[in-house]
């Protein structure tokens, strides 16, 4: 913990601009070295600080989210704060074992031996990102690096500039500054830090950012993990329960007001049901929200002016009809939850990510169409089947490629830490949470033991008929 009151690298950065950042990765890098991150029961300190901050600080946190996204309580706890804080538990029940060195059995080439795989903290992480879930999308990548034994310099969304201010106020104060630092700022400040060397880059945003982010990375040669986006598709066969796959889907598209990386971005229903699971749709966004949505504090915002003004612009260029929903006010960066069916193929709203509450509704003939109209496409970071059948379910899974999925649900598979969250192609490289986060974070360093004695001679020249005959047998 520091002193507010001291300078700390973090207001020394950013006060003497892009400069200071050399000699901020500097100063970062040099504790590392000094093997300042390497203990575990330091890392464990900070990972118990960081639950103490979220602690002491959720009332803060949660009017943060208020004031950035317009965000209910009830989803900044669930969504931002409880979700970091649930992961955050499962990393330190874990990182102890994750960090033992892991025992690999050893073929007879190399007998007498003893193989292991050691983790080693990378060394200074940089940590970029979005401003739809601020807490969660920085702080948990943070615990992550701190569990692998790493230094970070952590920069927050200026889309979210109220979570950002609370960041970088709570982080210097709850979590060691010689190891953690936390640079607020836009495009300028991450291009000036993206110029720095980092012994990794993990970056949560666009799928063009992303590619930029990539190609900072590459002059460094510095390992990048790309949580990007995309358009997630949500199938729902004939057999589905539809009461069940509306509640799952509205629950799911409409958190956040729809600025969620996972929400399912349209959905392909079977012809012959789409009608009445639009109907269930409507009916559901009446049970959570009341007939005029606008009035419910349980519906959020659009992030900022520039975010409603693409959306406004994607709804009215859809060419849909408008089946629920449709309202808006600028002003306000309202939006209502909004159901559309039948856009034009063609349309801004069926080719970019939408990342708001609109919801395209479209029919197919068949899971078979719906298949190919997604294969057709780049790869989603999530896929959604809603199926009575689960051979219907699992055919869908084997013929299509997403970052992650779930069979009658919707955004739920980011929930549990037991299971890697990520892209795949477009909407994503590597992926994190558990103790895929750690490993992540760490270099996973192979070491091969022998003991002095015995010392064979059949791999050593001179290479004699006889040696090649002995060799050939074990291999
Ligand atoms: P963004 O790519 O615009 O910004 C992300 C971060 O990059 C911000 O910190 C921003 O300051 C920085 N940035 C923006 N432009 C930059 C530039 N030119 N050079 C360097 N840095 C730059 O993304 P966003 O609007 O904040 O977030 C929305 C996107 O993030 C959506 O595509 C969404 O799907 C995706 N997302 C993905 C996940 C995931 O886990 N896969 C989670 C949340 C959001």
């Amino acid at each position: 913990m520091t002193d507010t009151a001291e300078p700390t690298t973090e207001t020394r950065a950013s006060s003497t601009g892009s400069g200071a950042y050399a000699e901020l990765v500097a100063g970062l890098r040099d504790a590392n070295n000094r093997g300042h991150t390497r203990p575990l029961a330091w890392r464990r300190t900070q990972l118990e600080a960081i639950l103490t901050m979220l602690d002491e600080n959720e009332g803060e946190l949660v009017r943060a989210l208020k004031e950035d996204l317009g965000r209910p309580a009830m989803e900044a706890f669930t969504a931002d704060i409880g979700g970091t804080r649930t992961e955050v538990k499962h990393i330190l029940k874990h990182f102890e074992s994750w960090a033992t060195p892991r025992k690999v059995s050893m073929p007879l080439t190399v007998q007498p031996a003893k193989g292991r795989i050691i983790p080693e903290p990378l060394g200074v992480a940089l940590i970029i990102s979005p401003w739809n879930y601020p807490i969660y999308l920085l702080v948990n990548p943070i615990a992550a690096a701190i569990a692998a034994g790493n230094c970070v310099v952590a920069k927050p969304s200026e889309l979210s500039p109220a979570c950002s201010a609370v960041l970088a106020r709570l982080i210097p104060k709850y979590l060691d500054d010689q190891a953690v630092s936390v640079v607020e700022g836009g495009v300028r400040e991450t291009t000036a830090l993206l110029a720095q060397r980092f012994d990794h880059i993990f970056f949560t945003g666009s799928t063009n950012v992303g590619r930029i982010v990539m190609q900072a990375a590459a002059k460094h040669l510095t390992p990048v993990t790309l949580e990007l986006g995309g358009k997630s598709p949500a199938i729902v066969a004939a057999d589905a329960d539809l009461d069940v796959a509306a509640r799952r889907i509205m629950f799911g598209k409409f958190l956040n007001a729809g600025q969620t990386c996972i929400a399912p971005d349209y959905v392909l229903a079977e012809a012959s049901v789409r009608d009445k699971l639009v109907d269930k749709m409507e009916a559901t966004l009446v049970e959570f929200y009341g007939d005029d949505p606008k009035h419910t504090s349980d519906f959020g915002r659009v992030v900022n002016e520039a975010h409603w003004k693409r959306l406004k612009g994607l709804l009215d260029t859809s060419e849909a009809t408008v089946a629920v929903g449709g309202q808006t006010d600028e002003e306000d960066r309202y939006i209502a939850p909004t159901v559309l069916v039948d856009p034009a193929p063609e349309s801004a709203i069926m080719q970019e990510e939408i990342f708001g509450p609109l919801l395209p509704v479209l029919s197919v003939e068949s899971v078979d169409e719906a298949v190919s109209i997604v294969t057709g496409r780049p790869k989603p970071l999530a896929l959604y089947v809603f199926s009575g059948s689960s051979a219907t379910a699992a055919d869908v899974l084997e013929r299509t490629s997403s970052g992650g999925a779930c069979v009658n649900h919707c955004v739920m598979h980011i929930v549990p830490s037991e299971l890697p969250f990520g892209g795949v192609g477009p909407s994503g490289i590597g992926a994190y949470h558990g103790k895929l986060g750690f490993d992540t974070f760490s270099h996973l360093k192979s070491v091969l033991y022998k003991p002095q004695k015995p010392d064979p001679k059949l791999m050593y020249p001179p290479y004699t008929a006889l040696k090649g005959k002995i060799v050939r047998k074990a291999m």
